[in-house]
């Protein structure tokens, strides 16, 4: 029977309803706990089970998340768009649909081996025990799954202290993890949260004895916090990824590049392209494309004025906006824009704040260089040292290695759309925690362990 979409509404309205009902019972879903302590408890008594597991085990879990992934992706596009009201169902099916298939398994866990006269020594990756979790808003379902899958197929189990914005949806994905460990016969709570995560359990986390390792995914508040808590952290921090287009790059493509990138999701992943840098060579010619071809509007210096004011309030960005996609933003500021609008562009200097800062919305503002080594300076500035993401257009591999040797970028994508660097029309895994800060760069299973080394002295050397 072909599903409509009056139905997936009230299948998200009947677990979201189900959902509030246990929480406000006590009855926990799977993993679901009220109380940080409690969850980090279980999860470590889950832990000395997944311990006693094969990776044969534990690539059974991760498979079963694989297949629950693509069964709940829509479900879970919707729940995420709904409950935090950014991005888009769309994209954000195509996520779950990227992440089941592309995030690494046991396969990632690998051994080095040294043989010779005095025997045999192995480094081997060994789990870390129950790792803490930090997740955001912007990738709620995408960024838990992704972190269980790595962290679980590495020997752990997880707490997460999600963003409370996407507590739901959170759940939804932490009960999905936990039913498919039993279902292939291992342990309840390799995953868990509690029902209302505040700074308060994420402190109760970072602090507790039984947590050695942290897994921060959020803005710099966040990994700072996670770096100066004396445990071992990962920062998957932000990012404000400028593209770059030289006089060499096939102009047309990159103006549809960098508007599929950008668009995506609303603009809401890290890496998507937040702004240009266009030698002025080619700057018009790219604007044109990007409007004639591409869905962008052209705002005036007026409506920049209103825009900025809209979306950038004296206490930060205005939460109302992150996300939303671009004729919501120009119906703020009094535009009715056309149906195939997708995007806002405006030429501006670097120091805009609509180009400056980090805004996760389809905002495209483009900085004219003069040359190329003006266009890498201003891209360079524009980064803010976050050494995140950084994309470039050019057919001028000279042009390509000084760019990337100068912005220093965990990710660097050429003359692709950023998502190509998430395995989305490039090669690759997928993650939604890039260690940007800490320098962990994608991470995937093997990020989650610690070299272990094992020595035979004096035997098992077979050459
Ligand atoms: P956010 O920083 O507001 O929240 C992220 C998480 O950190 C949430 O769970 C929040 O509750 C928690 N948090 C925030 N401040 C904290 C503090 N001082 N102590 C403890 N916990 C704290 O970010 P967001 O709006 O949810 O997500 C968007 C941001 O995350 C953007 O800056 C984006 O670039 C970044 N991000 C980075 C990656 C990456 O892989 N590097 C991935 C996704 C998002």
């Amino acid at each position: 029977m072909p599903v409509s979409e009056s139905m997936v509404q009230d299948i998200v309205k009947e677990v979201v309803a189900r959902m509030q009902l246990s929480g406000n019972a006590g009855t926990a879903q799977h993993g679901v706990f009220t109380d940080m302590n409690q969850a980090i408890e279980a999860a470590k008594e889950a832990e000395a089970k997944v311990r006693c597991m094969t990776m044969d085990q534990r690539e059974q879990i991760v498979s079963n998340i694989r297949r629950k992934t693509h069964e709940n992706a829509e479900l879970l596009a919707r729940m995420g768009v709904e409950e935090t009201g950014m991005g888009n169902v769309g994209d954000k099916i195509l996520k779950h649909h990227l992440l089941a298939d592309k995030t690494p398994g046991t396969e990632d866990i690998t051994t080095t081996a040294w043989s010779g006269d005095r025997g045999l020594t192995l480094i081997e990756m060994g789990p870390f025990g129950v790792i803490g979790a930090i997740t955001p808003c912007t990738n709620p379902s995408e960024t838990v799954l992704c972190n269980s899958m790595g962290m679980i197929a590495a020997g752990n189990t997880v707490v997460f202290n999600p963003h409370p914005q996407a507590i739901k949806t959170s759940i939804f994905a932490i009960n999905m993890v936990n039913e498919a460990s039993l279902e292939a016969g291992g342990p309840d709570n390799v995953a868990c949260t509690v029902t209302r995560p505040t700074l308060e359990t994420s402190n109760i986390m970072m602090k507790h004895k039984d947590i050695p390792l942290i897994a921060a995914t959020g803005g710099p508040g966040v990994v700072t916090a996670v770096l100066s808590s004396g445990k071992r952290g990962i920062g998957a921090g932000a990012g404000n990824p400028p593209a770059l287009v030289d006089e060499t790059a096939d102009v047309r493509k990159a103006a549809a590049d960098i508007v599929n990138g950008c668009t995506f999701d609303n603009n809401l992943p890290c890496i998507a392209e937040k702004e240009i840098v266009a030698v002025d060579s080619v700057a018009d010619e790219l604007m044109n494309y990007m409007i004639s071809e591409q869905g962008c509007y052209l705002i005036s210096k007026e409506e920049q004025d209103k825009l900025t004011a809209t979306v950038i309030t004296p206490k930060g960005l205005n939460r109302k906006c992150v996300g939303r996609d671009a004729r919501t933003l120009l119906s703020m500021i009094g535009i009715q824009a056309p149906e195939n609008i997708r995007c806002i562009v405006f030429e501006g200097e670097k120091e805009h704040p609509l180009i400056a800062e980090e805004l996760m919305m389809p905002i495209l503002g483009l900085v004219r260089a003069k040359d190329f080594d003006d266009a890498v300076e201003k891209a360079v500035w524009l980064e803010h040292g976050n050494r995140h993401s950084a994309h470039i257009h050019s057919k001028n591999v000279d042009n390509i290695t000084k760019y990337a040797k100068a912005i220093d970028t965990a990710i660097l994508v050429k003359n692709a759309p950023s998502y190509a660097a998430l395995g989305f029309g490039g090669e690759g895994f997928c993650t939604f925690t890039i260690a940007s800060r800490t320098g962990e760069g994608l991470t995937s299973a093997s990020t989650f362990t610690k070299r272990r080394r094992c020595v035979m002295s004096d035997s098992l050397c077979i050459r």
